[in-house]
């Protein structure tokens, strides 16, 4: 008898979820000083973080014997997005919301739907409590909502939408994600997962968050991972009905976030020069790229992120030249994508020296 044996066969079925390799880690396996190694690999923010969440942060760290009072935050959050405290529900990144979500809503006996090439963390929370996976073929990459539509069942109870997608990049325009809530059943949640909103160009972006009055089925999920470049201190936050609010605050850890990480994320939500910098960086280094794979000839999947996949062909022997040159970019073929990798938009250094690494791998 193994130990193994009796642990719960739906755990036993999870294939655990594979990070972007650590700088520290490619160092290690290949003898390259860590300043020589670029990380384009976990759509971290190359500018790094907001000078006035550093600051909050080490002022935070002088009340680090108390436990956390997450006050504060959820009131910045409530003024940043015009909605009530009683909406709102703070994570340990976002992803804890996301598993929060699977804690509330599935269980097994009951189904789940989501897109091929979306998000791997929703496969993931939803076998963690046992619930049975519909996965969608993708149109063009992305979430085909028509079909996701039809492969509602009578046990579905959760389907999980990343907009924009990651790792494709790809982007539902908000009317067609406004009738797709209006079709499915309403005893459906629709988890929106909008990692990467604050990418989206101006004239794409509309606010998502005011249709949580017409729709109480509806939990959006934010995170400071990406623009606001706190993605080491884990801190995200929900926006949902104040019904799915309170389920989801019963299951929640009652000091999931930490004193640090209320601290920086409140003082990045209010420093919007940073957040336009960043924005800014990212367009111009999206062109970079896209430019660059145009030029040696890469066919690329058009983002609204921070990143962009491309077709690279024998992804796993590029990969290995990439690193070999001190870069780290991401594969993909656990998201159904062996030909493809993706490339977290950098600084203009590190996208020249990516592509610059790119032509050489090539051959
Ligand atoms: C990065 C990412 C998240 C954010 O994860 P955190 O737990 O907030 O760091 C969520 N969803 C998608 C699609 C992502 O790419």
């Amino acid at each position: 008898m193994s130990i193994c044996d009796q642990s719960l066969p739906y755990v036993r079925a999870i294939s655990p979820y594979q990070p972007g390799k650590p700088i520290t880690q490619l160092a290690r396996e290949m003898g390259i000083p860590v300043e020589r190694i670029i990380k384009l690999a976990s759509n971290e923010n190359p500018l790094g973080m907001s000078p006035k969440a550093r600051a909050a942060m080490e002022r935070a760290a002088a009340t680090l014997e108390r436990y956390p009072d997450d006050f504060e935050l959820k009131a910045a959050v409530a003024g940043h997005t015009g909605f009530g405290m009683e909406r709102i529900v703070l994570g340990n990144g976002s992803n804890d919301l996301l598993d929060m979500a699977a804690r509330v809503f599935l269980a097994p006996g009951r189904s789940t739907v989501f897109s091929q090439h979306a998000f791997a963390v929703y496969p993931l929370a939803s076998l963690s409590v046992g619930a049975e996976l519909i996965a969608v073929p993708a149109k063009d990459f992305g979430h085909d909502l028509d079909a996701m539509r039809a492969a509602i069942r009578p046990d579905t109870r959760l389907i999980w939408i990343a907009n924009p997608n990651n790792p494709t990049g790809t982007f539902v325009p908000y009317p067609q994600l406004k009738a797709f809530m209006q079709s499915i059943p309403a005893d459906v949640v629709v988890v929106l997962d909008e990692a990467y909103n604050e990418y989206l160009p101006p004239d794409v972006r509309e606010d998502s968050k005011e249709w949580l009055a017409e729709f109480p089925n509806l939990l959006i999920t934010r995170t400071f991972s990406k623009i606001y470049g706190l993605a080491g201190l884990r801190i995200g936050y929900g926006l949902a009905s104040p019904e799915i609010a309170d389920l989801m605050n019963r299951v929640r850890q009652p000091f999931n976030c930490n004193n640090l990480a209320l601290a920086a994320a409140r003082a990045a939500l209010g420093d919007h020069e940073f957040v336009a910098r960043s924005q800014e960086l990212n367009r111009a280094g999206m062109t970079q790229l896209t430019e660059g794979f145009s030029r040696l000839g890469y066919e690329y999947i058009p983002s609204c992120g921070n990143f962009v996949a491309f077709r690279a062909g024998d992804a796993a022997t590029v990969n290995q030249k990439l690193l070999k040159q001190g870069v780290i970019v991401r594969p993909v073929a656990g998201y159904g994508m062996p030909e493809w990798l993706r490339v977290t938009i950098g600084t203009e250094a590190e996208n020249r020296q990516f592509l610059d690494a790119l032509e050489k791998a090539r051959g």
